[in-house]
């Protein structure tokens, strides 16, 4: 019989250590961390990671800071932030007038 692939990925280096979900959810992130990303100013699939938020694409040389561990823009939780800083604004003008 053969034998049963490990499924540890890039986790296997802890071996039994910190439990199963911790593994799984350093596993997820390192996978996608280590994984190539699409690059803000060419949209090539080419950006790697250099070092702690700092993203580089091997097509077009574009050095960049991103997330720790994502490149990923936040445009999406910035406009939240955005509006519910308005809000807070809003609140609080509303107490002092
Ligand atoms: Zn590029």
């Amino acid at each position: 019989m053969p034998k049963k692939k490990k499924k540890t990925g890039s986790t296997g280096r802890f071996g039994p250590r910190y439990g199963t979900r911790v593994r799984a959810r350093v596993k997820s992130v390192e996978d996608r961390m280590k994984g190539r990303h699409t690059c803000p100013q060419c949209k090539a699939k080419n950006v790697t990671r250099v070092g702690t938020g700092i993203w580089k694409c091997d097509r077009c040389g574009n050095k960049f800071a991103a997330k720790a561990y994502v490149p990923e823009t936040t445009s999406i939780q910035k406009q939240i932030s955005e509006e519910s800083e308005e809000a807070n604004l809003s609140e609080i003008e509303e107490q002092e007038g």
